[in-house]
């Protein structure tokens, strides 16, 4: 049985941009995992948090990884790149968020599915309706309903 998942990448130390493209084909190569979009990579202002501005994506795969063996990966490939948390929303090498997972909604101590602040998020919300306009987020409906209440969040596509 395999799930569509989407995955939110974000960078904002170092060469963010290059971090965001090699997580993307990391991310291509997990076990029993293939990718099958990626959105554009946007830039966009820290929100909540200090430091340079980020390089986002969001990318879809389709997967055999259960949700929890899924957040394992990420986890350990935000290791790989280096990251460290000194300090909740401190500056980050990479960070991954599953997004959304089949149409489950997950909530166990280490994970909630969908991810509860995708929607308040542009550099989420904007790279994930590139990839698919029509995407639901399970218990709060089309995710392009929330568009418009972020549209004051500055970001820039740069690819
Ligand atoms: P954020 O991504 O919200 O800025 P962090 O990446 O620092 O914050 O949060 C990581 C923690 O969030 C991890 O301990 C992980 O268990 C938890 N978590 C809960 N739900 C998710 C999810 N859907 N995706 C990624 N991490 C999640
Ligand atoms: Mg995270």
């Amino acid at each position: 049985m395999s799930f569509k998942a989407k995955i939110g990448i974000g960078a904002n130390l170092g060469d963010a941009r290059h971090t965001v493209s090699l997580a993307i084909a990391r991310l291509a190569q997990l076990p029993q995992t293939s990718l099958t979009a990626q959105s554009s990579l946007y830039q966009t202002a820290p929100v909540d948090a200090e430091g340079d501005d980020y390089v986002n994506a969001v990318v879809e795969i389709h997967t055999a990884l259960t949700a929890a063996s899924l957040l394992l990966s990420l986890q350990e490939l935000e290791l790989a790149f280096g990251r460290e948390r000194p300090y909740r929303h401190a500056p980050r090498t990479l960070d991954l968020d599953l997004l959304l997972y089949g149409d489950q909604q997950i909530e166990t101590d280490t994970l909630t599915v969908p991810h509860p602040r995708m929607t308040e998020r542009a550099f989420v919300l904007l790279p994930l309706l590139q990839i698919d306009p029509l995407v639901d987020i399970p218990g709060k409906g089309p995710a392009h309903q929330f568009a418009d209440a972020v549209a004051a969040q500055a970001i820039q596509q740069i690819t």
